[in-house]
C-alpha cells in the first residue's frame, strides 16, 4: 500500500502566485532537502512514521469538497514519488499543481502546474527548469534580484511566468524594492502571500 507522509491536509485559498485567490485543496507533504532560514512551514521538515497516510485516505479525504484544485506542497513534496496520487487524482478529473524548489526529478505527467521556487542552497535541477509554469524567486534582499535574473535565463519566459515573493519576515523592508525593481523590470510580477496578509483559515 503506497503511503505519504503528510504535515497537513486542508481546504483553503491559494494565497500567493499566478492562481492567488482561487479555492483549493492543499496537501502538505513531510521531508525538506533545503531548510531556509527564513521558512515558514519548518514544521514540515522532519518525517513522521505516524504521519504515513494511505493514498485511498488522502482521496477520500479530498471527495468530501467538491473544489477540484489540488496544490501539492510542502516541504518538498518531490522527494516523494507522486505519480499514483497524481495519476489518480486526474483520473478523477482533479487538476494538479505541485509547488517544489526543483531539486528532484519532477515527473510532470499528471501535473497541470508546476510552480518551481529556487533556492540558492541547492540549485533545481536543469531538466525542471522547461517544465516549469511558474518561477518564483523569494527576495529577502537586495542580492536575490540577481540570483532571480540569473534563475530567469533557465526557463522559457514565452510560456513560464515570472514572480518575485517578498520574504515575509523582511516585507517591510523588501516591499518598496521589489516594486521599483518590476517597474524598471517589467517581465517580472509580485507574488504577495495575502493568505497571511488576511489571515484567510
Ligand atoms: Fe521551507 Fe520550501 Fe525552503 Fe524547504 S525549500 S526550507 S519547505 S521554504
Amino acid at each position: 500500500m503506497i503511503s505519504f507522509p503528510i504535515k497537513e491536509s486542508f481546504y483553503s485559498i491559494q494565497g500567493e502566485g499566478f492562481y492567488y485567490g482561487m479555492a483549493a485543496f492543499f496537501i502538505r507533504f513531510e521531508g525538506c532537502n533545503i531548510k531556509c532560514d527564513w521558512c515558514d512551514t519548518k514544521e514540515s521538515w522532519k518525517i513522521k512514521k505516524k504521519d504515513f497516510i494511505p493514498i485511498h485516505e488522502i482521496i477520500n479525504h479530498i471527495s468530501n469538497y467538491t473544489v477540484k484544485n489540488i496544490v501539492i506542497t510542502g516541504g518538498e513534496p518531490m522527494m516523494w514519488n507522486l505519480y499514483h496520487l497524481t495519476k489518480i487524482l486526474k483520473k478523477k478529473g482533479y487538476r494538479i499543481h505541485v509547488e517544489t524548489s526543483g531539486t528532484y526529478p519532477i515527473e510532470e505527467k499528471y501535473m497541470d502546474w508546476i510552480t518551481v521556487s529556487p533556492k540558492k542552497i541547492k540549485l533545481p535541477l536543469e531538466e525542471n527548469y522547461k517544465k516549469t509554469n511558474e518561477l518564483k524567486i523569494i527576495i529577502s534582499n537586495e542580492k536575490d534580484f540577481l540570483f532571480a535574473e540569473e534563475q530567469a535565463i533557465h526557463v522559457k519566459t514565452t510560456n513560464c511566468f515570472l514572480f518575485l515573493q517578498p520574504e515575509w519576515t523582511n516585507f517591510v523592508t523588501i516591499f518598496p524594492k521589489i516594486i521599483s525593481y518590476i517597474k524598471e523590470n517589467p517581465k517580472w510580477r509580485i507574488s504577495l502571500q495575502i493568505h497571511k496578509m488576511l489571515n484567510i483559515p
